[in-house]
């Protein structure tokens, strides 16, 4: 159990829910980004970019927007290790998180800065390589654990509605058939 990762392990019971267990990920390829639609007792996205060994992890209630003026509120939680962006399933009611979660969509990011540093209250601006989210984004930092999500203006605009999509971007399934498979 790594220090970074010990919140994120504190929080849940590895023998009740099948999100894996956190441990440091030496990944030395481009770095992945995901999305996870979680249907927890409150519903939201989670997004979650690889920095240092760990995916840093902010819940976007309504979700990302393709429209800039729509600054979407994202709150910071505890970072969560590398091998999450793979966890589609159903995490047991009553556990840390329970609900069901889809993936997304995924891919590669890049900080569109060389000198970005750390996530440590700073704001960001970086493009994202995914299938649904593409193009220049933004994280600024607000206060506490509070940041927003922005777009940036670009050429891109995958979609105007988040829930245009009900399927996982990497199974293809429906919430409601994760949550059947039960895994
Ligand atoms: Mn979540």
């Amino acid at each position: 159990m790594t220090k970074k990762l010990s919140k994120y392990n504190e929080k849940r019971n590895f023998n009740k829910t099948l999100e894996p267990s956190g441990r440091l990920s030496n990944n030395k390829d481009s770095l992945k980004f995901v999305v996870q639609h979680h249907l927890a007792s409150r519903e939201h996205y989670d997004f979650r970019l690889e920095w240092k060994g760990t995916l840093k992890s902010w819940a976007v209630p309504k979700g990302p927007s393709y429209n800039s003026s729509e600054r979407r509120l994202a709150i910071m939680v505890e970072d969560h290790p590398i091998e999450y962006r793979d966890f589609e399933g159903t995490i047991p009611k009553g556990q840390y998180g329970g609900g069901t979660v889809m993936i997304w969509d995924e891919g590669t990011w890049e900080p569109l800065s060389d000198n970005f540093r750390d996530f440590d209250n700073n704001s960001i601006k970086f493009i994202l390589k995914g299938k649904r989210l593409k193009g220049k984004w933004s994280l600024a930092w607000m206060k506490e654990n509070q940041w927003l999500l922005n777009k940036e203006k670009d050429e891109f605009k995958e979609f105007e509605k988040i829930n245009e999509f009900k399927r996982s971007i990497r199974t293809n399934r429906t919430m409601e058939e994760i949550e059947k498979d039960g895994k």
